[in-house]
């Protein structure tokens, strides 16, 4: 009997002995950066010349490692490894898989703070984002690993006296999992090992800036006893080997967590039947948000603002979930929007995240560095600038927290997603108008509500079209088995991650009848 799910606890780095661990970890990962690292497929590591070179966001002349890249003809060789270990892997038992899962989470919790600290350097995660991440991906492997074996015991259906019926899920074959970097971790781990305890075979593309981290998890998972051929290891480039394993018409369904243009691209391409293919591929797709908080004028303004904060700038605002855009009735605007001011002057240091108390890192490269820049440029011209604005790309590539005021709900940097520090803040005049304006983008992923009114809450639970809608808190930091994750509209096909039906989407359901 496996004891209930509950979910990882965080670390708390005021305590002197927690904050010696990950500084001694971060020290241990210092020393080991810049190896090279193979693909893995049918478990045999294979050394490719044409490697990618992954760095620190906080510090581009730190080389993380240089993992080795695939080609076509290497993914070839692994979609058929997939393809024939799918006949052996779909006949394990539930338990033999979920075993495997429970036994990599273990692992990752035993060498916690070691991943962890390679985070900070990896993905430029401030401790509290990285230790996050970390413990989120333990989640996925106790959560999902207990889901599989629910759906084990199968689900009612009639049977009569001359029949015998069974309604039961079969995994459906190989599946393309496409991981993105911001959840390096546990993103990464979460939609790789959910296909994988369905009985799907994995080929795993994870994302170019942040390779290193799945390399490091396909290792606990074949120390966990995951069987050779099950997930196998391809990094590589989007166009090249990305578009192939989608196309392939051996691939049964494609698992992509990422942009909302790579993604609408990924959904066209896996729509179009090749020949030899004899399925409608099944698509998991989740990308992005354009987030908003909405702040009435019965709320605690304290807490708005500190919901606001965190949700705007943790993890420098990479978060899909991320708060882009605050919706505040006319009677509290000025006091929030200077109370968010001056708590992000107080609070948010943006510095180097390997020292403890940095609370924003990095953004992740000179492509986001770019683009956030660019869309600075524009607030300036649709809003006021109340805050920030400043970047610094020299060493790493670091953007101030930024804070634009007064801006019209349909201007770009209220509809557009930016994936940085930058929030900005329009007026409304009654909380109709806030839900209004809340839904006026294409997305729907998460959205918060800060009010003291209960029917504003029941109101919002209504209308407020997104897929995670919180309140009175922020709308980032989704827990596994707690808030399942996933969106409406353009965020996505709201498969909810960390949520009890998100394997089903990695199956297809079968009935037995038999006469008696
Ligand atoms: N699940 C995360 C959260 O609730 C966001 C995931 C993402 O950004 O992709 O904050």
């Amino acid at each position: 009997m496996v004891v209930p799910y509950k979910h990882e606890p965080f670390t708390d780095f005021t305590i002197d002995e927690n904050r010696k661990a990950l500084e001694d970890a971060i020290k241990k990962v210092e020393a080991d950066l810049g190896k090279d690292y193979p693909l893995v497929i049918n478990g045999e590591r294979i050394m490719t010349d044409d490697k990618i070179e992954v760095v620190n966001p906080a510090n581009r002349k730190e080389v993380i490692g240089y993992v080795s890249k695939a080609n076509q003809e290497l993914a070839e060789k692994a979609h058929k490894v997939a393809d024939e270990t799918f006949e052996s892997w779909r006949k394990t038992t539930a338990q033999f898989r979920a075993d495997v899962l429970f036994r990599a989470a273990a692992i990752v919790r035993r060498r916690k703070h070691e991943f962890t600290a390679h985070l900070v350097k990896e993905g430029g995660k401030p401790w509290k984002e990285a230790d996050a991440d970390t413990a989120e991906a333990i989640d996925f492997m106790e959560y999902y690993g207990r889901q599989m074996l629910r759906i084990d015991e199968g689900f009612d259906v009639n049977s009569r006296p001359i029949e015998n019926n069974r309604f039961h899920y079969i995994p459906l074959g190989v599946g393309v999992v496409i991981s993105p970097w911001n959840f390096l971790f546990a993103i990464m781990a979460g939609t790789t090992v959910a296909a994988m305890v369905s009985g799907n075979t994995v080929l795993l593309k994870p994302a170019s800036s942040t390779p290193v981290i799945a390399y490091k998890m396909m290792e606990v998972l074949e120390e966990a006893g995951m069987p050779k051929g099950v997930v196998n290891f391809i990094p590589g480039s989007g166009k090249e080997v990305g578009d192939y394993l989608v196309d392939h018409p051996r691939t049964r369904f494609v698992s992509f967590t990422g942009s909302r243009e790579v993604g609408s691209r990924i959904f066209e391409r896996a729509a179009k039947i090749h020949d030899g293919q004899q399925w409608l591929k099944r698509t998991i797709i989740e990308m992005g948000g354009k987030d908003t908080i909405v702040v009435d004028n019965d709320s605690d303004l304290e807490l708005a603002a500190d919901a606001i904060t965190y949700s705007a700038f943790g993890f420098s605002g990479q978060k899909c979930s991320a708060c882009s855009r605050v919706v505040a009735h006319e009677d509290v605007y000025n006091d929030l929007l200077n109370r968010v001011v001056e708590k992000t002057k107080e609070q948010v240091s943006y510095a180097d995240p390997t020292k403890h108390d940095t609370y924003m890192g990095p953004v992740i490269d000179q492509g986001a560095y770019d683009k956030i820049m660019s869309y600075i440029a524009v607030g300036k011209e649709e809003g006021k600038l109340m805050h920030g604005g400043k970047g610094d790309d020299s060493k790493g590539w670091f953007i101030e927290p930024t804070i634009f005021a007064d801006l019209e709900p349909d201007a770009r940097i209220m509809q557009e997603e930016i994936f940085g520090p930058v929030v900005g803040f329009t007026k409304v005049k009654s909380f109709d108008e806030a839900i209004e304006v809340a839904n006026n983008t294409e997305y729907g992923l998460t959205g918060a509500v800060i009010t003291n009114n209960r029917e504003h809450i029941e109101q919002a639970r209504r209308d407020f079209h997104v897929g995670n809608l919180y309140f009175n808190r922020g709308c980032t930091a989704a827990i596994v088995g707690y808030h399942p994750f996933g969106g409406f509209n353009m965020s996505g096909t709201d498969s909810k991650a960390g949520g009890p039906d998100y394997l089903l989407h990695h199956m297809q359901g079968k009935t037995t009848s038999e006469m008696l």
